[in-house]
C-alpha cells in the first residue's frame, strides 16, 4: 500500500494541504480508499474509528469539483447533527486551497430558510442528516441533477438510528450515473441488503487495524441487578486472578460503600474519590501501584492520572453512559503488551449502553453467567478473596528536596545497616518531601525500627507504616 500521499495521485493542491495539516502519511483506509474512489468507483469500507474515514472520502470529492459550477456536486449523509458538523469542518479544512468552496450543513435544529438561502447562492456540496436532507427533497429545494458522488457514513449507525427508509428514499431519488460510497464499523444484514440495492459492483476494503490496547484486553460482561452488584464484583475478583484490580463506579457513594463493604471483609481495597485531598490521594496511589492495596475503587475523575502499569484487571461496577469512558477506563489495563482484562457488571438497562460501546470500539464483549445458587455464597468468596496483599507500605518524612534518592532508602534497609535483603525491598517512590517505600509484610516492622534507628544521608527521618489495608 503506498505509505506516502503523493503516491496517492491527488492534485498538487490537496497535498499541499495534507502537509499543512501535518498528515505526513496516509492512513491504511485512505491508502486503500483514495485511489478507488479517484477511479469512480463505488466503495464498501470499513474501519474502526479515529482511522481518517473523512479524508479518505473528502479528498477525492473535492479533487473532482468544480467550483465554477455552483451547484451540489456531492451529498454526505451522516447519522447525527455533530457528526455532519465534524465532516463539514473536516472537508472545509481540506478544501481551504480550493478559493470559494461552499459546504453546506443540511441538518435538523437550525431554521430552515437558512439552509434554502444558501443554497440559492449556490453550494458544491452538502452534509446533512437524513431527516433534514429528506425535507429539502421533498420540497424541491435540493438540486440533485449535478450529484455525482454519494457518501453514507457511519452507515450502520444511521439504520440504527432508524434511518434506513429515509436514506433509501435518497438514494432512489438521485440520478445515476453517481458514485456511491458507504462506510460502516459494522455489517449487519441490513446493510448488507443497503449495499446489494445500491452500492453496484463495489470494492469492498476491510482494515483491521491492531487496536492499540484493545486487542489485548478481554472484555466480558456479567449480568448484575443493583442488588446482585457486589456479590457479582467479588465473584468476579474470585474467579479471575489479578494482582491489581481497578473498580470504577459512576458515583462517589458507590465508591465509598463497595471500597468500605470490601474492607470490612478484609480485603485488600483502597479507594479514590474527587473529595481527597493530595496527600491522601498521592499515598492511596503510591500503594497501589507497589501492590501494597490490591484493590482500588474509584470514580473516573479521581481515576485521572492513575499511571499503573501492572493493571491486570479493570471491573465497571458501573457502566457509564459515555461509551469512550468505558474506553479510556479499560485502557488502563493490557498495557505494554500484557494481556488485560476488562468486567462490567451490567442490569438491563444498560443494553444500549453496551451497543454504543461495541460501535465504537468495534469490539464484541463476551457475556460469562455466573451460576447462582451452585458457586460460593457471598461470605465463602470474600474469605476466598481476603487475602493480605504481599507487600505494605513505609512512609518515610524525606524526599527530593532532602536529597534522598532511591539508592539511599535501599542502602538504609539493605546490607549491613539495615540487615533486609534486596528481595524484600519493593518500589521506592520520592516525592518531594516524602517517600514511600514497599516491603515485604513479614519484615514491615523491622524496616520502620531500622529506617527510624538510623539515618538517610547522615539524616534522621521519621519512617511510620501505613498499616491499614484501605
Ligand atoms: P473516522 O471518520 O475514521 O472516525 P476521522 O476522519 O474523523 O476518522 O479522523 C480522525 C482524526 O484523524 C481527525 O482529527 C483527522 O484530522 C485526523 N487524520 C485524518 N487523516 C490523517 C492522516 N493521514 N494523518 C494524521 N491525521 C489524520
Ligand atoms: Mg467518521
Amino acid at each position: 500500500m503506498p505509505a506516502n500521499f503523493e503516491s496517492l495521485a491527488l492534485s498538487p493542491a490537496l497535498l499541499t494541504v495534507v502537509g499543512e495539516l501535518g498528515y505526513t502519511q496516509p492512513t491504511p483506509v485512505q491508502s486503500a480508499a483514495i485511489p478507488v474512489l479517484l477511479a469512480g468507483r463505488n466503495l464498501i469500507g470499513q474501519s474502526k474509528t479515529g482511522s481518517g474515514k473523512t479524508a479518505a472520502f473528502a479528498l477525492p470529492i473535492l479533487q473532482s469539483i468544480d467550483i465554477d459550477a455552483r451547484s451540489p456536486q456531492a451529498l454526505i449523509l451522516c447519522p447525527t447533527r455533530e457528526l455532519c458538523a465534524q465532516v463539514a469542518r473536516e472537508v472545509r479544512r481540506l478544501g481551504r486551497r480550493h478559493a470559494g468552496l461552499a459546504v453546506l450543513e443540511i441538518v435538523g435544529g437550525q431554521p430552515i430558510w437558512r439552509q434554502m438561502d444558501a443554497l440559492k447562492r449556490g453550494v458544491h456540496m452538502v452534509v446533512g442528516t437524513p431527516g433534514r436532507m429528506i425535507d429539502h427533497l421533498q420540497r424541491g429545494l435540493l438540486e440533485t441533477r449535478s450529484i455525482k458522488t454519494v457518501v453514507l457514513d457511519e452507515a450502520d449507525r444511521m439504520l440504527d438510528m432508524g434511518f434506513g427508509p429515509d436514506v433509501e428514499k435518497i438514494l432512489s431519488e438521485l440520478p445515476e450515473p453517481r458514485q456511491t460510497a458507504l462506510f460502516s464499523a459494522t455489517f449487519p444484514a441490513s446493510i448488507e441488503t443497503l449495499t446489494r440495492k445500491f452500492l453496484h459492483e463495489a470494492l469492498r476494503i476491510t482494515i483491521d487495524e491492531p487496536e492499540e490496547a484493545s486487542l489485548e484486553i478481554r472484555q466480558l460482561r456479567l449480568a448484575a441487578e443493583p442488588d446482585e452488584k457486589f456479590p457479582a464484583l467479588c465473584w468476579s475478583l474470585n474467579e479471575y486472578p489479578h494482582e491489581s484490580a481497578l473498580i470504577f463506579c459512576n458515583y462517589k457513594t458507590s465508591v465509598f460503600e463497595v471500597a468500605q463493604d470490601l474492607a470490612r471483609a478484609g480485603v485488600s481495597a483502597g479507594h479514590l474519590d474527587g473529595d481527597m485531598d493530595q496527600f491522601h490521594r498521592d499515598q492511596m496511589l503510591a500503594r497501589f501501584r507497589n501492590e501494597s492495596i490490591r484493590v482500588l475503587v474509584a470514580t473516573d475523575v479521581a481515576g485521572r492520572g492513575i499511571d499503573v502499569t501492572d493493571l491486570d484487571l479493570v471491573i465497571n461496577y458501573e457502566l457509564h453512559d459515555q461509551p469512550d469512558v468505558y474506553v479510556h477506563r479499560i485502557g488502563r489495563t493490557g498495557r505494554a503488551g500484557k494481556k488485560g482484562l476488562a468486567i462490567s457488571l451490567t442490569t438491563d438497562r444498560d443494553e444500549a449502553r453496551l451497543e454504543a460501546i461495541q460501535k465504537l470500539t468495534g469490539t464484541r464483549i463476551e457475556s460469562v453467567k455466573r451460576r447462582a445458587g451452585k458457586g460460593p455464597g457471598l461470605k465463602r468468596l470474600l474469605e476466598s478473596i481476603a487475602r493480605a496483599p504481599r507487600m505494605m507500605t513505609v512512609l518515610i518524612s524525606g524526599g527530593r528536596k532532602d536529597k534522598v534518592r532511591p539508592g539511599d532508602i535501599l542502602g538504609a534497609l539493605t546490607g549491613e545497616a539495615g540487615g533486609l535483603k534486596s528481595a524484600d525491598i519493593g518500589k521506592i517512590e520520592i516525592q518531594d518531601r516524602l517517600s514511600y517505600v514497599a516491603v515485604t509484610r513479614g519484615v514491615a516492622r523491622h524496616a520502620v525500627q531500622q529506617l527510624n534507628r538510623g539515618r538517610i544521608k547522615g539524616r534522621r527521618f521519621r519512617a511510620t507504616l501505613i498499616d491499614t489495608f484501605g
